[in-house]
């Protein structure tokens, strides 16, 4: 559970912030960018549970006080920051981050701020964070999670080291869920063709009754295509057998 050699894809990535841990060059505050899904929290939280790891290794040693406290979701130097409403406005950064900043950490090395939806934050609220990301307490580091970077101030940008999440190759997705899911090979393969090579969308996929219900009607659809058989001639009905037989191997 949260280790860097468990998370799919994005090496390079995931190399950059085991090196910044390894070398002690962790940097005040780091822009987390990727679409829906592609694994923003769970980098953040891998990152922030080895930085605070009483270990001092590249991975989360899982059983340390801070590994424990981490996974009984109760870390003291671990906070999350989220919107109250639809975007984080400056009330949210003034009473989650500005007012809770001054104070040291507990007990860790660092004070970790996991600021989740970060694009969703107003100017106003990006300027009020911005004196603490220009003149940060040496302990305070600040992981930004967002879809869109366009949304930052380029004050904001020229503060954060960026690291943008790339998509998985199909492939990749697949074989989590063969691996991880137990799906088999064809199975995964369809979820993963609509992923958009995100493993989260993918599991998303697997809860989304609706998205079962879309598959199984456009099935039902493709099996009833023989009906209409007498109406076409000899090769047109080849072609339908052959997109139906590529159709029903797909959805
Ligand atoms: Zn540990």
């Amino acid at each position: 559970m949260h280790s860097f050699s468990d998370i799919y894809g994005n090496a390079l990535l995931l190399r950059h912030l085991q090196q910044a841990v390894a070398g002690g060059r962790v940097s005040h505050a780091y822009l987390l960018t990727g679409s829906a899904g592609s694994g923003k929290r769970l980098i953040a939280d891998t990152f922030a549970k080895t930085l605070q790891c009483e270990a001092g290794g590249t991975e989360p040693c899982g059983h340390c006080k801070s590994c424990s406290a981490f996974n009984s979701g109760n870390h003291p130097d671990i906070v999350y920051v989220r919107p109250t409403k639809k975007t984080l406005g400056v009330d949210d950064v003034r009473e989650q981050i500005l007012e809770d900043v001054s104070l040291k950490q507990y007990r860790y090395c660092y004070k970790i701020y996991i600021v989740e939806q970060a694009d969703t934050m107003t100017v106003q609220a990006q300027n009020a964070l911005l004196k603490t990301l220009e003149e940060p307490p040496a302990y305070a580091v600040f992981l930004l999670l967002a879809e869109n970077q366009t949304a930052f101030l380029p004050t904001i940008l020229s503060r954060t080291v960026l690291l943008h999440i790339r998509p998985l190759p199909d492939t990749m997705v697949a074989d989590y869920l063969e691996k991880k899911k137990g799906l088999s090979p064809a199975e995964s393969a369809v979820y993963a063709a609509y992923a958009q090579g995100s493993i989260g969308q993918a599991l998303d996929l697997l809860e989304d009754e609706s998205f079962q219900q879309m598959r199984q009607e456009i099935l039902e659809k493709l099996m009833a295509l023989p009906q209409a058989k007498k109406e076409r001639s000899f090769c047109g009905q080849r072609i339908w057998k052959n997109i139906k037989t590529i159709c029903v191997f797909w959805i």
